[in-house]
């Protein structure tokens, strides 16, 4: 391994020096062949349904065709342990969607820079018509999203709009450009306690296939952005990959090994895990890799028992039907209501979104749905009178 390295990027003149392997490093060194082709029959999938600490091969176990085949079985254990670590409670959010202005060009996104669309970056007293119009919502919980553009939507922009925002809601989230360790120790300070960082795929091929302009060419700087959050202290980290863009069984062991790695080193963190499927844009590519319904609930159903912890996202792009399945078995956390455009909510409902969304019902609506189904949805998870927990 290599110890004691300095993280640089082209897009980030700070030099981080690490005193753990980086995530890149690890997984340069990983082969998955073994992993891939494994065959495990029945006994070996009840085995990694009940292992008390499962590891990569369990995962890989999980993940396999032949797990498939006892979905049933994968449901109800997945469905126990949410159960026990969770109970009833179901935490939901809102996206708000601060800018689609974007520098780089990735060929699966409505918001790529060759894209010829409106672009706009929501000022102060914009953010906050938005914010009031999700509060009104009965939202509690924000993640705030930006496409890629350091320039007009980098520290500077978060320096003044974050605080503006951060009285209002009990926990802010965002999802924005990977930055460096020095930049999310200030954001943690703001009042940032989530960042979502999904490295869309794995696999270094499919990910110069598709990210073809911009920073976001750099795969090592995405990679390790986990780990320079992890070095940050901050509360919770979100990882993910775009399903339909390559091998997803492939892309979810690499997704369990970056998971392993972070837990190991930055234990003090906490983490959601989500995989969105890939959903027509006005870019309009179709997806590469046909994920269905029941391949999207073996996933779920893996990291559920591979890491009974973590919390499980799914977004408004799944339908209803969906949703109301998967919700009481595994899934903690879920948007609702989302806009997925910039003023989508106040400023200017009719802009065009980063992708279509499937389920339209209101946090209202949602919450009823929940309540119908035995859960117990969960706007806020902290009252700001304790003040906020710092982790060190
Ligand atoms: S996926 Fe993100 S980085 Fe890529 S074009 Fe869309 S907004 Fe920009």
């Amino acid at each position: 391994m290599n110890h004691h390295q300095v993280e640089t990027a082209a897009s980030n003149s700070e030099q981080t020096t690490f005193s753990q392997p980086l995530f890149s490093d690890v997984l340069a060194q990983t082969d998955f062949t073994e992993l891939q082709l494994i065959t495990a029959d029945q006994s070996r999938v009840l085995q990694a349904l009940y292992a008390k600490t499962p590891d990569l091969t369990d995962l890989a176990v999980l993940l396999s065709p032949q797990a498939k085949l006892m979905l049933p079985e994968l449901i109800a254990r997945a469905a126990e342990l949410t159960r026990q670590h969770f109970g009833a409670a179901r935490q939901l959010f809102a996206p708000l969607y601060m800018s689609n202005l974007c520098a780089n060009e990735c060929t699966y996104c409505g918001f790529s820079m060759s894209q010829a669309v409106k672009r706009r970056v929501l000022q102060s007293e914009e953010l906050l018509l938005e914010a009031e119009a999700v509060k009104a919502l009965g939202h509690d919980q924000l993640l705030l999203v930006a496409g890629e553009h350091d320039r007009k939507v980098g520290m500077d922009y978060f320096r003044r709009q974050v605080p503006l925002l951060r009285p209002l809601f009990s926990r802010l989230m965002l999802e924005v450009q990977p930055l460096s360790s020095s930049d999310y120790q200030e954001l943690k300070q703001l009042g940032i306690d989530t960042v979502l960082v999904y490295q869309e795929t794995y696999q270094p091929l499919a990910y110069q296939q598709y990210h073809l302009k911009g920073n976001k060419t750099d795969m090592r700087w995405r990679l390790n952005c986990p780990d320079r959050l992890g070095v940050a202290g901050m509360d919770k980290i979100g990882l993910g990959i775009l399903l339909g863009l390559a091998d997803w069984r492939l892309d979810a062991l690499a997704l369990g090994l970056h998971l392993r790695h972070l837990q190991q080193h930055y234990w003090r963190s906490h983490y959601s895990v989500a995989f969105p499927r890939l959903r027509p844009c006005s870019g309009g590519v179709e997806p590469a890799v046909l994920v269905g319904d029941a391949e999207l609930v073996q996933l779920y159903c893996a990291f559920r028992i591979f890491a009974p912890e973590l919390e499980l996202i799914l977004s408004t792009r799944e339908n209803a039907r969906l949703r109301d399945l998967l919700l009481p078995l595994m899934i903690t956390s879920l948007s609702a209501g989302s806009k997925t455009q910039p003023g989508g909510y106040r400023v200017a409902p009719q802009a065009l979104q980063q992708f279509s969304i499937d389920d339209e019902r209101s946090p209202a609506q949602m919450a009823e749905v929940m309540v119908s189904l035995g859960l117990q949805p969960v706007w806020t998870n902290w009252h700001p009178a304790f003040g906020r927990g710092e982790a060190q």
